[in-house]
């Protein structure tokens, strides 16, 4: 495998365009459906053999996880590097070879807080897919609040004593492993918590799924009941976990809005609305006030991209994200909220197909999708919190608390 570390980066570029061509399996250049996301881990089915193929090349040069460095299975690219093979990726459409809470919000704190003994141990898994991941946060009374989290974990000399209860534990039922925030000191709030690592087939713990309003159960109510924990296995510091759960949701939320939420099946809005509406004399959509607010949005996700971009740019190399990327959280829920709203309004009765026949796929997605964006402004912090984030540690307008 050739090394692309700090060579010319139109090399690379030439090298990377031809290893994609070579290597991305042309079966998956259709669209990607729910059930075909490659989620990974143990308990995944891979329904089609090529987007195996297509991980397990990927993951070969550590693209999967781009920017990590090669000693933990990562690509090991600098920040003009990465940025090159996301355009090639882009350039031949290709769909992502691993989906992956790992990737996206665990191993960027790993390579923070881990010692290399967990490094060595949890990156290259992630980096592979082998181990699918599950964020054990949220509890039923700590969701904005976290830190009231009550999950209690006992040092028992040999082991940790996990007991309590998370919620809204995303794919809890299809995950390997969970990362979990857990109180081991009572008597303080954000100074009491740890961060640990443990196996979703421990004794004791228990994911029950949770049905949404879109008819998908990705959710679920997570029961740990005397779950033994080896002590190798908590992160950082004992009640030191505070610093590296916040740390995390930046990498949640910065995640979540470079992928602008998606979703909704492959239609485009302005060629169904046209379709369904209808056009004018001129070719313009026949709705005026349909149309002009189809193309306010349009220009408000263009500023938007265009202003992801910029952020992605001006911040430094290796650095990771910082609050101000809970600006973009907040844009990116909205933004995606309209979009299917406006979709499920240009399709007309044909947006309002739950299941059955005389509705495509790609109707039949859009009100699902139009209902699982519901939840975007809540999840990875809610819209209300991403602003307080904003007005306290971007903007500085409140001190206290
Ligand atoms: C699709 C989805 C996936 C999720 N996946 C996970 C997961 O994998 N793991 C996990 O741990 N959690 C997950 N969550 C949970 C999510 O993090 C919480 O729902 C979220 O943090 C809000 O907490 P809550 O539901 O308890 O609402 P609450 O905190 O009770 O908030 C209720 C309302 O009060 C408002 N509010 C609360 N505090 C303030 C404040 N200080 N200022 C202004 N307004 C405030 C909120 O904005 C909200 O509108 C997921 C949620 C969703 C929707």
């Amino acid at each position: 495998m050739a090394d692309f570390g700090g060579g010319d980066l139109e090399t690379f570029r030439a090298e990377t365009r031809a290893w994609l061509k070579a290597n991305y399996p042309p079966s998956l250049n259709a669209p990607m459906s729910e059930d075909d996301a490659p989620w990974g881990g143990r308990r995944f089915e891979w329904k089609n053999p090529d987007a195996k193929l297509w991980l397990d090349r990927m993951a070969e040069r550590g693209w999967t996880a781009p920017m990590w460095p090669k000693a933990y299975g990562g690509g090991g690219l600098s920040k003009a590097e990465n940025k090159v093979l996301e355009q090639e990726l882009r350039r031949l459409k290709a769909r992502p070879a691993l989906m992956s809470f790992g990737v996206w919000m665990l191993g960027p704190v790993l390579l923070e807080y881990a010692t290399e003994e967990q490094k060595q141990r949890f990156l290259p898994a992630i980096v592979r897919g082998e181990t699918r991941w599950c964020q054990g946060y949220s509890e039923p009374g700590a969701g904005s609040d976290l830190a009231s989290l009550q999950t209690k974990c006992e040092d028992k000399g040999d082991h940790w004593l996990i007991n309590g209860q998370k919620v809204w534990t995303s794919y809890a039922d299809q995950a390997d492993w969970i990362f979990c925030l857990v109180r081991t000191d009572t008597t303080k709030k954000h100074e009491g918590i740890s961060f640990v690592l443990f196996d979703m087939t421990s004794p004791g713990v228990e994911a029950r799924p949770i049905k949404l309003i879109s008819g998908s159960s990705p959710f679920c109510e997570t029961f740990f009941d005397n779950v033994k924990v080896p002590k190798d296995q908590l992160v950082g510091k004992v009640n030191g976990g505070w610093d590296i759960a916040k740390r995390l949701l930046q990498y949640e939320r910065q995640n979540i809005s470079a992928s602008g939420f998606g979703g909704g099946g492959g239609l485009d809005l302005v060629e169904a609305a046209k379709k369904e509406v209808g056009v004018d004399a001129s070719g313009k959509l026949a709705d005026g006030d349909l149309r002009a607010r189809i193309a306010h949005h349009r220009m408000d996700a263009h500023a938007f991209t265009l202003t992801v971009r910029r952020a992605e740019a001006e911040s430094k190399q290796g650095s990771g994200p910082s609050a101000a990327v809970s600006i973009i959280k907040y844009a990116a829920a909205k933004m995606n909220q309209e979009r299917t709203e406006l979709l499920v309004e240009a399709l007309g009765l044909q947006g309002l197909g739950w299941e059955g026949e005389g509705f495509t796929p790609d109707e039949l997605a859009a009100p699902r999708a139009m209902l699982r964006a519901k939840g975007n402004s809540i999840e990875g912090g809610t819209s209300e919190v991403n602003l307080n984030v904003v007005a306290k540690r971007v903007l500085g307008l409140l001190d206290h608390q």
